[in-house]
């Protein structure tokens, strides 16, 4: 029995435009057979499982043929497994999704297509071009300017030109310069408004305004390259108007988020939403501390405590895992009084059923451990890393309450990233970096491995936070509240600062 293959456009670049049928069909993927431009955002979306097949085509050099790509699937789909194959932008428009189709069909291979939303008018809408207007323009041409290897543009420029209509063409940085000298010839108006946009929907997305005259000569000047789409029309002119894009506050900027990838989806979500380009460099690892026997032997004596402390999910976490080895649940803490240090942890609490008895107002050690002095008569038990904020226990030990701290996790200090880091860093291209915790600084700090970092600046979730960046040379800025709201809105305030300063990297823009 032939597995099924779906045919799946992944839209432009930016993740938010794919469909959610084809999201459906990415999640459900046993193996994805994937196309150079199709964004990772979008890719990480398959099942971690699911077999991963690059087939990215580069336009002098084909690394995967196409009746290679077309076997493949064949192949995959012959195994009995669901495969998904993902296509930049809409798989039918220039995307030799019917060619690939062609050998299924012929083997009786069962088959869906998940259209995709297509550059052609997602990129000139991304660059406040709307490809049709009603006072403008009554018709939209998607044209491809690439030649067949060894041969000229196979274009009627005549017909086109006499269509009134706009123009959008894709693949055609190289060719540029013949198309508007076919579009000139032709008896376009040299004047026509028109624009060349490359790495559209994305956050480095850089766009060329210009006429028909000027248009091949100004994006040579800006070394405008693939991918890109030209357009020509009168619509081109109201770009400067609708560009909502390049408005958004994080645009052009790179923004670092050092929190470890399971806990740092909603951070670099709301940045990426804003404009940044984000660079998603976990620097560190919770790693449960396993056999544990401090954590063991408080658990055996939890009714003693009055109290239980978590200051991160990963306490949370680490303590249900202990639970489960010992075939317990979270009937097991019976009257235990809960706190958690901030909203997050809290949520790990409820996502095991518990409800915490009390969240600081201010999200920090301090704050906890003033907290649970004012409440606590009788024990406290902290469950937390290693190396805990002393600033947690000192209350504690000041308002003469008894406590147990209790290392149930310890961070470990890694990034898979650490090379990329580093060379950004090197390169000065490194600017706002994002810090949720200390240990965060601490693993940002090590995977560059010493250097001066006065050039960065950190936003920090906290004041503990922005004294371990300070400690290590970083400028620091801090959140107003220890929440991932305040910490984004406090990047965009860095970043409308620090802007002035820098020279913003899109300042190529036409
Ligand atoms: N099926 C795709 C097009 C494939 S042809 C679609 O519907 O979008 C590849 C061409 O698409 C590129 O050469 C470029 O012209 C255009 N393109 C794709 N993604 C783009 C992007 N993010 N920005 C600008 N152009 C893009």
């Amino acid at each position: 029995m032939y597995g099924k293959v779906t045919l799946v456009g992944a839209g432009p670049g930016d993740p938010g435009l794919l469909t959610l049928k084809g999201r459906e069909a990415l999640e459900a993927a046993q193996v994805v057979v994937y196309d150079r431009l199709v964004s990772p955002a979008v890719l990480a979306l398959a099942p971690e499982e699911a077999e991963r097949i690059d087939v990215g085509k580069r336009s002098a050099h084909h690394p995967v043929p196409q009746e290679r790509i077309s076997q493949i699937l064949l192949e995959k789909a012959a195994e009995g497994r669901r495969v998904v194959r993902l296509k930049g932008g809409d798989p039918f428009l220039f995307g030799r999704g019917g060619e690939e189709l062609e050998l299924l069909e012929a083997h009786g291979v069962p088959f869906e297509e998940v259209p995709g939303i297509t550059s052609a008018i997602a990129v000139p809408a991304y660059a406040g071009i709307p490809v049709t207007h009603r006072d403008m323009t009554s018709s939209l041409h998607i044209i491809t300017g690439h030649a067949r290897q060894g041969k000229e543009l196979d274009i009627d420029f005549q017909a086109l030109v006499r269509t009134k209509g706009t123009l959008v063409f894709l693949m055609g940085v190289t060719s540029l310069p013949q198309i508007c000298a076919g579009l000139l010839e032709a008896g376009m108006d040299p004047e026509t408004p028109a624009a060349v946009v490359e790495r559209g929907t994305l956050p480095t997305q850089r766009k060329v305004t210009a006429t028909l005259s000027t248009l091949a000569r100004r994006a040579r000047e800006a070394a405008v390259s693939s991918p890109a789409v030209s357009v020509f029309g009168p619509v081109c002119a109201l770009s400067g108007r609708f560009d909502w894009f390049s408005a958004l506050p994080l645009k052009g900027r790179r923004v670092v988020v050092t929190r470890p990838r399971e806990r740092g989806g909603t951070l670099a979500g709301r940045l990426r939403a804003l404009g940044a380009e984000v660079l998603e460099c976990p620097c560190i690892r919770t790693e449960r501390i396993c056999p544990c026997p401090q954590a063991e032997a408080a658990l055996e004596k939890i009714g003693a405590y009055q109290w239980a402390a978590f200051t991160s999910p990963a306490g949370v976490e680490a303590l249900w895992a202990l639970l489960e080895e010992k075939g317990l649940d979270a009937r097991a803490l019976g009257g235990v009084s809960l706190a958690a240090i901030g909203a997050g942890t809290a949520r790990a609490l409820s996502g095991h059923g518990l409800r915490a008895d009390y969240v600081p107002e201010v999200y920090d050690a301090a704050h906890l451990g003033a907290g649970l002095a004012e409440r606590a008569t009788g024990p406290v038990l902290i469950l937390r890393a290693e190396e805990g904020s002393p600033a947690l226990t000192a209350a504690l030990e000041g308002a003469g309450v008894p406590f147990e701290d209790v290392a149930c996790y310890r961070t470990r200090y890694e990034s898979e990233h650490a090379g990329e880091i580093r060379a950004l860093a090197r390169a000065g291209e490194l600017d706002l970096v994002t810090f949720t915790s200390a240990s965060t600084v601490r693993g940002f700090a090590a995977s560059l491995g010493g250097g001066d970092l006065s050039g960065l600046l950190g936003v920090c979730i906290g004041e503990q936070t922005a004294a371990e960046a300070r400690r290590h040379g970083i400028p620091a800025v801090v959140a107003r509240k220890a929440t991932i709201d305040a910490l984004t809105e406090a990047v965009v305030a860095a970043a409308g600062e620090k802007g002035a300063a820098d020279t913003s990297r899109d300042g190529r823009e036409g």
